[in-house]
């Protein structure tokens, strides 16, 4: 209606007071913020409370490296008012799109713009592509809270306040579990602490925590793994007499289940890699508490406990 009024000039120029001054300090839910992963929608929807409406892209189980947009997400990243995604690469098939949206004037923020460059992992070969799995640093995932407060302030200002309570709160709780997986850590013996996966994701949780990470695959599922990686991981399986290796949510089992038949190791689990798992899904850890596996909260509760209870 408001679009086919704006066609005649002067019922613009009559209607434009009207709409601009129609914000004030109430919620302002026509803005709509497109998310890229399970993780960072997580995150949003934490800082933003509901303020903003929130759309998320990729829902649990979806693998990140290898998600192609379908139009329907093309048409929804070009009429947000603001896109927060990990970057880094991660979303690999997406940079088009918002690059795209860019230019038609859409605020796109990589959240992990607010990392310093020297905190950022480079595996070795991959020289100026940095790991981009840095929601397992629970010290790095905080510095990125600030993007998408500082985000959502530019696009909704009347909330700034709101989310910066929001964003220390969150930060406050990522602390807890931090400190909480760190004691719970611990329980592995020092010799232990070895961490088997399909794919390399978890070498920032390997740096935070203090465990040796191994991967079949490669940093992206988008590069398959290949007869000599499998060998490879065999021989270290062997070698150090591992209790457990570990599947993840979010990619094929196939090749550790591989690893496992052939090495007679047990699988541990399955862990949230790329993808946490749906909101509102409960599960109890071993201590007795309960936490919600769609929150990042939850998912690092759910990783360590499964990681600490297989390896253990
Ligand atoms: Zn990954």
């Amino acid at each position: 209606m408001i679009s086919r009024l704006f066609h005649r000039p002067w019922v613009a120029l009559l209607l434009a007071p009207l709409l601009l001054g129609g914000c004030g300090n109430s919620a302002n839910d026509e803005l709509v913020i497109v998310t890229t992963t399970t993780q960072i929608t997580d995150m949003v929807k934490a800082v933003a409370g509901d303020r903003v409406e929130v759309v998320a892209l990729m829902g649990p189980g979806v693998d990140p490296h290898t998600y192609k947009p379908s139009a329907q997400d093309i048409a929804k990243v070009g009429r947000a008012d603001l896109i927060l995604y990990n970057g880094l690469l991660l979303e690999g098939r997406m940079e088009d799109a918002f690059a795209q949206a860019e230019r038609k004037g859409i605020k796109a923020y990589p959240v992990t713009q607010a990392i310093p460059e020297d905190q950022l992992l480079q595996p070795p070969g991959f020289s100026g592509h940095p790991d981009p799995h840095v929601w397992f640093d629970p010290a790095l995932w905080t510095l990125c809270i600030d993007v998408v407060r500082d985000g959502l302030t530019e696009i909704d200002p009347a909330g700034k306040e709101v989310f910066a309570e929001n964003a220390a709160k969150l930060k406050q709780e990522y602390l807890a579990v931090t400190n909480w997986a760190k004691s719970r850590i611990s329980d592995i013996p020092e010799e232990s602490r070895k961490l088997v996966t399909s794919h390399d994701a978890f070498n920032y949780f390997g740096r935070a925590f203090g465990l040796e990470v191994m991967a079949v695959q490669g940093m992206s599922t988008a590069v398959k793994a290949s007869s000599s990686d499998r060998v490879k991981m065999v021989g270290y399986v062997k070698e150090y007499n591992l209790k457990a290796i570990f599947v993840e949510s979010s990619v094929n089992p196939e090749m550790i289940n591989g690893v496992a038949r052939e090495t007679g190791v047990q699988v541990g689990g399955k862990l949230f890699s790329d993808a946490m798992g749906k909101p509102g899904e409960l599960e109890t850890g071993s201590d007795g508490e309960t936490y919600d596996v769609g929150t990042w909260v939850g998912m690092m509760k759910h990783n360590v406990n499964v990681i600490v209870e297989g390896l253990k």
